[in-house]
């Protein structure tokens, strides 16, 4: 069947023509026209599309991440070609997406998402502590395959604890090792005494992903029941699975011991020690006393 297209009236005319003429002052535009070789008349039926593709290719130019994209579909540029005298408008990749898949590896519960960003090569030197956790994760890369205990940071806020273990699992998310980072107090907030099904699948997704942050371990509320039928079955799990774990935290060992012992009956000093005796089985403790970075 005949496609039925109306001519367009005079006033249309001079309202596209109107438009191209504005738009041609735009160089990004004027420049995409010329290099279409394209008539007036076709680029004036197609004005503000081509437009968006000049706006679309600016954007795309100065670009460095997938997560700067500024485009309408993210990780898309709006392209055109010109075929037997037409425009054909279509979508193309970003090759950041490709490039950046392996971001998917890491998961983030409750954090910001700069974490997916960062990268042990922009990590600061400037400080003996760090230079000490950043040996310890060279070291956990390298022997990967061997099933390393995590780490346990500890230090002060904002001494970029989250950030080094960050970067560390976006390392190995490159060799498609899978891992998540889960805000403690954010996961202790959200908890019922009942597990509800979205629940229960969080809770089997931490105990059996490959690498996990338990992040900022101790600022949160604890119940007996988040300890001892959350924290707990999570890292005996994960002992026993052999699935290294990592925690950062504001507090020392010592303290988490108080934090975790609910009153001073005897079997809550039990219960709490068994917490901490999982932890230090888990991992290597470095301290990170730092400047704080924030802000
Ligand atoms: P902590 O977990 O110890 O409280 P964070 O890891 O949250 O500290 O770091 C604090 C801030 O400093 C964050 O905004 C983080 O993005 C930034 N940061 C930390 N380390 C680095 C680094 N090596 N390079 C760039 N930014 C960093
Ligand atoms: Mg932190």
């Amino acid at each position: 069947m005949e496609k039925f297209r109306r001519k367009l009236s005079k006033e249309q005319e001079i309202i596209l023509k109107q438009e191209f003429v504005k738009a041609m002052k735009d160089s990004s535009f004027s420049k995409l026209v010329k290099s279409l070789k394209i008539d007036e008349d076709l680029a004036k039926r197609h004005t503000s599309a081509l437009l968006l593709v000049a706006k679309e290719a600016e954007n795309c130019k100065n670009c460095k991440s997938l997560a700067d994209c500024k485009n309408e579909v993210k990780g898309y540029k709006y392209s055109v070609e010109k075929k037997a005298g037409r425009l054909n408008f279509y979508y193309e990749a970003c090759p950041y997406l490709e490039e950046e898949a392996y971001k998917e590896n890491l998961r983030l519960f409750d954090l910001p998402k700069s974490l997916k960003d960062a990268d042990l090569k922009d990590v600061y030197l400037d400080d003996k502590n760090r230079l000490e956790a950043l040996k310890a994760i060279k070291l956990f890369i390298k022997n990967y395959e061997d099933n390393p205990k995590g780490l346990f940071l500890s230090g002060s806020f904002g001494s970029g604890k989250t950030y080094l273990i960050a970067a560390l699992f976006n390392e190995l998310a490159k060799k498609e090792v899978r891992s998540i980072i889960v805000h403690v107090p954010e996961l202790m907030r959200g908890l019922k005494d009942s597990f509800d099904s979205d629940y229960k699948e969080r809770f089997l997704e931490l105990k059996t992903i490959p690498l996990l942050l338990l992040d900022d371990i101790g600022a949160e509320n604890i119940t007996k029941w988040s300890r001892d039928e959350v924290l707990s079955p999570i890292l005996q799990y994960r002992m026993d699975e052999k699935l290294p774990t990592f925690f950062t935290t504001n507090f020392s060992l010592k303290d988490l011991e108080s934090h975790f012992t609910l009153n001073n009956t005897s079997i809550e000093k039990i219960n709490a020690r068994r917490i901490i005796e999982r932890i230090k089985e888990l991992s290597i403790q470095i301290e990170l006393i730092s400047k704080n970075l924030r802000g």
